[in-house]
């Protein structure tokens, strides 16, 4: 007989698939770990802050007691930073949670949730988790298109998620876009605005999204520790919403979800500005360095505000998995993106100079021979 415990949306699900573990790729490809470059999971490569990792190890001598369920100082920075009232965030272990909450918090089975073609892959999953429709709206040049994800909303729509940057594909949205998209929707629909990359948005491409939240009480901005803040390995994400909303995505939250060690770090990391400034910075270098280099290569590539790009390796579909194996021989690990439908592209984050010459290096060595 065969298994089939669960509900069948349950076990329609495709398992989410990571950026490949250095370990790995060093027992696959009998690589040395310490030459091994990888460039798959949008990490910052700076690691982590200095600063956090102070935090972290004072913190370590009061692991034998449960987290703060409430994270009082935590929230009470992010509070003073964003200014918001510390019952306006919800925080979760890495943004991730905070998605897969407000998916279970606000949507039932056989509801509907908006997302874009082309968006982050968690959305599906949040959505097929708790057994609802997705609604998913063709990209226009690989970013949302706001017009139709307003135009698909119906009766049953309870979720919209607007990734912005978008990941897998670096597009933007601008701000008076995104507002006016915002005034349209119907405030029975919840916008789930996940902002991961805001931090390396350049200053003329800022928004106040928190100003927002005040104005919408059906708008959520999810933000995250994993990229810009550098504490990707501690997972930490928030949500900032009006209390309504916030007061629903607490009841569901594990009241633990958050460790000591991730607490204490994360506001460290979160007054490190020193940090988040070199983070950028570094990032913008890299972006120029790749693009450049894809350029001169003949490369097509999205033009990104995160702190990856999405190029294209190939005009079949099979060259996403052939340039990516290449590269993983040659101890350089990125991320192919067939499973978002993009066959013929590859992400790669934006890493250390010496990381991206090494990426070019075997790019160019890979398409010389191809
Ligand atoms: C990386 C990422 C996240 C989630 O990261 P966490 O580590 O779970 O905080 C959320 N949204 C987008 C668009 C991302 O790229």
């Amino acid at each position: 007989m065969t298994a089939s415990f669960g509900p069948s949306y349950v076990r329609a699900i495709a398992p989410y698939i990571a950026g490949k573990p250095i370990s790995e790729v060093a027992r696959e490809f009998g690589l040395d770990e310490a030459t091994i470059v990888k460039l798959a999971s949008n990490e910052n490569p700076l690691g982590m802050p200095e600063s956090a990792q102070r935090a972290m190890a004072q913190a370590a001598s009061e692991l034998g007691r449960y987290p703060d369920a409430n994270a009082f100082e935590l929230k009470a920075a992010l509070s003073e930073r964003y200014g918001v009232p510390a019952e306006w965030v919800t925080l979760g272990n890495g943004s991730n949670d905070i998605l897969e909450i407000a998916a279970h918090a606000l949507v039932e089975k056989g509801q509907s949730i908006v997302y874009a073609q082309y968006s982050f892959a968690v959305y599906a999953l949040a959505t097929q988790g708790v057994g609802a429709r997705a609604i998913v709206v063709p990209a226009v040049q690989y970013g949302h298109d706001l017009d139709a994800m307003l135009a698909a909303v119906t009766d049953d729509t309870r979720l919209i998620f607007v990734a912005n940057p978008n990941n897998p594909t670096g597009t933007f949205i601008d701000g008076a876009k995104l507002e006016a998209f915002l005034d349209k929707v119907p405030r029975s629909v919840v916008v789930v605005l996940d902002e991961a990359y805001t931090e390396y948005l350049p200053e003329e491409k800022r928004y106040d999204s928190i100003a927002w939240v005040r104005r919408y009480p059906n708008l959520l901005v999810s933000r995250t520790f994993s990229k810009a803040f550098g504490l990707a390995g501690l997972r930490v994400g928030f949500a900032i919403a009006q209390p309504e909303l916030t007061d629903l995505l607490n009841r569901l939250r594990q009241p633990f979800n958050v460790n000591t060690l991730a607490q204490a770090a994360a506001i460290a990391a979160l007054n490190d500005k020193a940090f988040l400034e070199k983070s950028a910075a570094l990032n913008a270098q890299g972006y120029r360095r790749l693009t450049e280099a894809f350029d001169k290569l003949g490369l097509e590539y999205v033009p990104s505000d995160g702190n990856f790009v999405l190029v294209r390796v190939g005009n079949d579909d099979a060259a996403g998995q052939r340039v990516n194996l290449e590269l993983l021989k040659q101890g350089v690990i990125v991320r192919p993106v067939g499973n978002y439908g993009l066959p013929q592209w590859l992400r790669i984050t934006i890493g250390l100079p010496e990381e991206n010459e090494a990426f070019l290096a075997a790019l160019e060595k890979t398409l010389a021979t191809a």
